[in-house]
């Protein structure tokens, strides 16, 4: 049987991330892959949405320009080439990731891998022995069984697309529905998001959602709300999207159905009853701070240890699995930003007026927005930045961002809420002119009366 510091299952963000970092702490490590090193992030999540959205941001600015005549034309959509471009980005980063596992020294194995008891992996005809093992097996697409769900694409088919499709129904109103909804809208397919919640976004910041939801109802997306799905039927060559409103039947016809009601984990090859790996409620494989699963040596990160599911999250876990293996102290990180990629980008860390009122303190709220800052203007961009501080002590406890930039601009509120800046701090900080950055601390001073820039 081989022999190694460490097996890492799956080579997502988190596996990924964390086998480079423990290779190059000088373990011996091995990582297994069945599909495609980079996981779900880079192959079908994060950078190729990313890139999808990133065209519709262009869109629409040359469209806002042309409407100011200051660019004459506008621009039209080669939604073929989207798609061809991105599965070249994608390729770029999967070879980059493959790389630097080689580089730090890591052993890729190709293969679906099978969690045996006492840290022992098996892999084809091969196994392997860990003094430690990390899982890091993932999430799939949650289909909901409505009749006719097979109808329906997830958020990966959408991303292969041959054709811009002229209408749209996003069954799910979450991330990852509403980043897609925002870039088809913006690219011109007709885009209706179904959602069974009375409200969007309904744990962020109210001011900011209501903002966000203003902003990309102007791409001509329509969200209904407290909607429910009941099936998909086939008409005409289109397809029937019917729901339940207010206790009445609607249907729309539409080329797509968007199933995006959000990821459960996958413990592919991981029997859990079988080695009496605990799981929580929502079948998550159940970890403490430090990523330990219940099984000695057997560490679990990223979406299949439940938690947050971001990549940035499971790079997070991972980290804080490493350092347990390595006798380091060092706890899963408190604070990690979410992201939401709609047009515009909406992004939080920390607390937010309610959480922060029920974890007992008295907040305030300071608020900047674009359209009085300088860069903002000369961009032309809406949106508006919100933080929260704590009365008593003047601590940062939480950022939101609605506007372009917005998950640039978050790594700004992680970094006043991780080190809880004071309004003392944030007055001695000094932001370059002009720039979106400046809006933060401006909105920081504004919890207590202080930014210059606003009456
Ligand atoms: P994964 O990335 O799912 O990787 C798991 C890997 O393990 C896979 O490659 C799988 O093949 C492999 N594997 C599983 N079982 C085995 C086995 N038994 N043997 C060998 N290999 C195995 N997050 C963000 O932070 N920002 C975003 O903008 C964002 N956008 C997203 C957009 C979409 C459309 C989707 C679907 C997700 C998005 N996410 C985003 C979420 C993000 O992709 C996930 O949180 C992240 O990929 C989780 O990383 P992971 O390492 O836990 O798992």
């Amino acid at each position: 049987m081989e022999q190694y510091d460490l097996l890492v299952i799956g080579g997502g963000p988190g596996g990924y991330s964390a086998g480079i970092a423990a290779a190059k702490a000088g373990l011996k490590v091995a990582l297994f892959e069945k599909e495609h090193l980079g996981g779900t992030c880079l192959n079908v999540g994060c950078v190729p949405t990313k890139y999808l959205v990133d065209k519709a941001i262009a869109l629409e600015k040359v469209r806002s320009l042309v409407s100011k005549d200051i660019f004459r034309e506008a621009g039209s959509l080669n939604f073929e080439q989207v798609i061809k471009g991105k599965a070249e980005v994608v390729e770029k980063l999967v070879s980059g990731v493959k790389m630097l596992l080689k580089k730090a020294g890591a052993t890729i194995i190709n293969g679906e891998a099978v969690l045996l008891p006492d840290r022992t992996v098996r892999c084809g005809e091969t196994e392997y022995q860990g003094k430690n093992v990390i899982l890091a097996t993932g999430s799939e697409t949650i289909i909901v069984p409505i009749p006719g769900h097979e109808l329906c694409i997830d958020s990966t088919d959408v991303l292969n697309l041959d054709h811009l499709p002229a209408s749209m129904v996003v069954m799910g109103g979450g991330v990852i529905g509403l980043e897609l909804a925002c870039a088809f809208a913006a690219y011109g397919t007709e885009v209706t998001v179904i959602e069974m919640l009375p409200e969007i976004m309904g744990r962020e910041q109210k001011e900011a959602v209501r903002m966000l939801l203003a902003q990309i109802k102007k791409l001509g997306l329509k969200i209904r709300t407290g909607a429910r799905m009941l099936r998909v039927e086939e008409e005409n060559g289109l397809k029937k999207a019917v729901y339940e409103f207010k206790e009445q039947e609607e249907s729309i016809l539409c080329e797509e159905v968007l199933m995006a009601v959000g990821r459960r984990a996958k413990l592919s090859g991981i029997d859990a009853a079988a080695l009496g790996l605990e799981l929580d409620p929502k079948k998550c494989i159940k970890v403490d701070e430090h990523q330990r699963t219940n099984l000695p040596g057997v560490y679990a990160i990223g979406d299949a240890a439940g938690g947050l599911q971001l990549a940035h999250a499971a790079y997070a876990e991972g980290e804080a699995a490493l350092a347990d293996i390595l006798g380091e102290e060092k706890p899963r990180a408190k604070y990690i930003p979410a992201c939401t990629y709609t047009i515009p980008c909406f992004a939080s860390v920390g607390l937010n007026t309610e959480t922060a009122k029920a974890a007992g303190y008295e907040p305030v709220m300071g608020s900047f927005n674009y359209a009085a800052n300088g860069m903002g203007l000369a961009e032309g961009e809406n949106g508006c930045v919100y933080v929260i501080c704590d009365s008593a002590t003047t601590k940062t406890l939480g950022v939101t961002i609605v506007g372009a930039n917005a998950s640039e601009l978050i790594a700004f509120g992680s970094l006043a809420v991780e080190k809880e800046m004071t309004l003392a701090e944030w007055e001695s900080l000094v932001v370059a002119h002009p720039s979106l950055a400046e809006m933060v601390r401006e909105a920081a001073l504004d919890a207590f009366k202080k930014a210059v820039h606003k009456a």
